[in-house]
């Protein structure tokens, strides 16, 4: 799929460090998961390459955030409008690696594009504050600066959009970047470090460190254990953040954690159940119900249960599962064979327990499964407990508002939520009662640049996108001028 690029000077296989291109002593191999096939091998890195890309952050530091907030906007801004440029060869490159369709992934480029635009726009905002004195002789000032090198670790759900929504804001803020991405999608990134080289970066602000498994240990216990490092921004498993935290705890590191969900998805007896059903369908399979905002469990009223399960039901026989490539394919495939085990799992457990399917259920060749339904889902059953991260749907049954609320909030997670009603009343009420940091009322898609996107309970720490984005890399100072 990747002869096909319009630009292959995109397909970069080398880590950038200090902005060289860096071949690196050994190489893993990163493999299209729709077939199996190699794509690339890349640069595998190690603890010693992290620290190198963290001293040269830091060495590049003191120029970057010396210059001023426009002309970091103004490189941001091209970094944008490159990335736009070369949606279809970032989109194909996304496809390639991580199996998403098509036009999903050209999607996802102009989605994760948009946090650089906005962000550009954001970095001339960081506004400080002048504060009433307490005696006449005083000025009281606070102003806001860039926290110091910075260090994200992303997944491979979204190869570009997880990066950018952490690198704008910190670039943005004045501060440096060094990237360990997912390394089952390290094409992506890569080319997004190249175009931002052809945006202007100076060497060394942007550092991109792709490692294989064991190395993203490594480098993980690097970026933890640096005194130079200031602030780390991780997505992924609530395992991991848990692991990073423990170990920044020596050095008192700053985290922006968002870690995974349970999203519950309720449907009151009051809802429009076509636009319900629709939006169940984007948020239960968008990504092949790989994201951390699919609606993981579906709570309907006993008054339209039957009438919801069916006309979901049919919609999801509808989705052509395939090659990401191929026209009209709406769900690739999952993105390792440990995905589909999952599901499996999933699935055999809730039947177990007296769960019926309702559509689909079967593992397809390789790592493709099928969009899965199935309804009499209870509360101790696996998928009720744990994200599924795949494209099985259960259905659970609820009576009363309290029981649905009750249900949701039953989960140490607290990411995203949705619920569909048409009275004003429950929307207030059901919406201040979710625990959650987001909550769709009325729609199953929710995420844009300018939202705080970010969980409570154990689903994080922090919030991406949005003004408020951009705090997670900036300290306040507090000015106390004396003598006036
Ligand atoms: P997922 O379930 O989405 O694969 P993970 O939390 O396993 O989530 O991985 C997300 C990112 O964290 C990946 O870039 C991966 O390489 C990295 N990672 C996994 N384990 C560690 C670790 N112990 N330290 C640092 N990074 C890690």
């Amino acid at each position: 799929p990747l002869a096909l690029l319009k630009d292959p000077s995109l397909l970069k296989t080398d880590a950038l460090i200090d902005g060289e291109w860096v071949h690196g002593t050994s190489r893993f191999d990163v493999h299209d998961p729709a077939t199996g096939l190699k794509l690339a091998d890349v640069a595998n890195l190690g603890g010693r390459e992290a620290e190198q890309a963290i001293a040269a952050a830091n060495r590049a530091w003191p120029a970057w955030r010396n210059r001023t907030a426009k002309e970091r906007s103004a490189i941001l801004r091209k970094w944008y409008e490159l990335l736009m440029a070369n949606q279809e060869d970032l989109g194909r490159l996304m496809t390639a690696e991580q199996g998403k369709p098509l036009a999903e992934a050209k999607g996802e480029v102009a989605y994760g594009a948009s946090f650089v635009e906005w962000f550009a726009e954001e970095a001339k905002r960081v506004n400080g504050e002048t504060l009433p004195q307490f005696d006449n002789n005083r000025r009281l000032l606070v102003i806001r600066q860039p926290i110091g090198v910075c260090a994200a670790i992303t997944p491979w759900n979204f190869p570009l959009a997880m990066i950018t929504r952490k690198v704008a804001p910190a670039l943005a803020a004045g501060c440096p970047v060094v990237i360990k991405p997912a390394e089952l999608t390290p094409l992506t990134a890569l080319a997004a470090a190249e175009l931002a080289m052809r945006a202007g970066m100076p060497p060394g602000v942007l550092n991109l460190l792709p490692a294989d498994g064991a190395n993203s240990i490594a480098i993980g216990k690097v970026f933890c254990a640096s005194d130079i490092v200031r602030h780390i921004s991780f997505t992924g498993s609530t395992e991991v953040g848990r692991i990073l935290m423990a170990q920044s705890a020596p050095s008192i590191k700053k985290l922006s954690l968002e870690l995974g969900g349970n999203a519950p998805f309720i449907v009151f007896d009051d809802a429009d159940i076509d636009s319900a059903v629709e939006g169940a369908i984007a948020s239960k399979y968008r990504n092949a119900g790989q994201t951390c905002v699919c609606a993981n469990r579906i709570y309907v009223q006993e008054g339209v249960y039957d009438a919801f399960v069916q006309k979901f039901a049919a919609k999801v026989r509808t989705m052509k599962v395939g090659n990401g490539f191929e026209e009209g394919v709406v769900q690739g495939p999952l993105i390792e064979p440990a995905a589909v085990q999952k599901v499996q799992q999933h699935l055999d457990d809730a039947k177990a327990k007296g769960a019926q399917i309702v559509t689909g259920g079967s593992r397809l060749q390789g790592q493709f499964f099928e969009p899965t339904v199935i309804s009499g889902a209870t509360g101790d059953m696996l998928c009720a407990r744990e994200e599924t991260f795949g494209p099985l749907a259960p259905v659970f049954r609820f009576k009363t508002e309290q029981e649905a609320i009750a249900a949701a909030n039953n989960t140490e997670f607290g990411l995203a939520s949705y619920f569909y009603s048409r009275d004003v009343g429950r929307i207030f009420r059901v919406g201040e009662a979710l625990e959650y940091g987001m909550v769709g009322i009325n729609t199953g898609v929710i995420s844009t640049e300018h939202v705080p996107f970010g969980g409570v309970k154990q689903s994080g720490l922090g919030r991406e996108g949005s003004s408020h984005g951009i705090d997670e890399y900036v300290e306040m100072k507090y000015l106390c001028l004396g003598d006036v």
